[in-house]
């Protein structure tokens, strides 16, 4: 009796399982892309809405079009983008990451997709430092794991706070709690003109760095990495890029 039972079951089960499989759409691929989402204009969230948007937002949603794949956006602290990468939690990294030796160690970097570097800003009413050169031995904020937060850690005798986000690290600047704050060029340059930093803040010295900003996948992921490259450079030439860019930059061509 049991057996004749567990035979309907399975019966039962496998017409189920079939049917199942007569009735599945062909599977949509999915990108995961990592973000990092306190770096306006290139990934932020407007006020009172919870979706990401920005440059990298757009052209992760560009690329995926190209390639035919589903973008989905995974939110986390910037220090936590490689090790997700490698966990495969994500499948590729729109941050703002800039190309570094030590990273592309690490992960497989697409072609550069915008030339930034880094910037130092200060207090509006602070007339002592004047550029780079004249943080040693001050204060200084940073977000964790960042390219500034490294330019940072080489400077003589300066006390180096790090914070998980680039809005905490403005702020503490705003309360008096930091000297100064080293940061993407572009982001400090839209926090100024457009975030309201300008009320409190401004840009000291030359640009510190020259960096460009690539989408980062696993390491070894070569197959990815060139759909990506194919992706940006078919942007690059149907304007797609150009419309990106302007609609987050204006007409100011600074981009390569
Ligand atoms: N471009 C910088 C870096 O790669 C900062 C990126 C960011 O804060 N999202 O470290």
């Amino acid at each position: 009796m049991k057996k004749i039972f567990v035979m309907i079951m399975t019966i039962f089960i496998a017409m189920g399982l079939l049917a199942g499989c007569g009735n599945k759409k062909p599977t949509e691929r999915v990108l995961r892309f990592g973000t990092e989402p306190t770096f306006a204009p290139f990934e932020f969230q407007k006020e009172g809405s919870k979706e990401y948007t920005g440059f990298d937002m757009d052209l992760a949603q560009a690329i995926g079009k190209k390639i035919g794949a589903k973008v989905e956006i995974v939110s986390m602290g910037f220090d936590g983008l490689i090790p997700a990468l490698n966990a495969g939690n994500i499948d590729a990294i729109a941050a703002g990451m800039s190309i570094t030796p030590e990273r592309a160690k690490n992960v497989e970097f697409s072609v550069p997709y915008y030339q930034s570097g880094l910037a130092v800003m200060v207090k509006k009413n602070n007339k002592m430092i004047k550029g780079i050169g004249d943080l040693k031995g001050k204060k200084i904020a940073v977000q964790i794991g960042t390219t500034g937060a490294m330019e940072a850690h080489k400077i003589s005798q300066a006390e180096i706070v790090e914070f998980n986000t680039n809005t905490e690290a403005a702020l503490e600047l705003k309360n008096g709690g930091v000297d100064a704050v080293i940061n993407d060029l572009p982001v400090v340059a839209y926090f100024l003109h457009q975030g309201g930093g300008s009320a409190y803040a401004k840009i000291v010295g030359k640009t510190v760095s020259a960096e460009d900003y690539g989408i980062a996948v696993k390491k070894g992921n070569k197959k990815l990495a060139e759909e990506i490259n194919k992706a940006v450079a078919d942007l690059k030439k149907d304007g797609e890029y150009a419309k990106i860019y302007k609609k987050w930059f204006g007409d100011i061509d600074i981009a390569k």
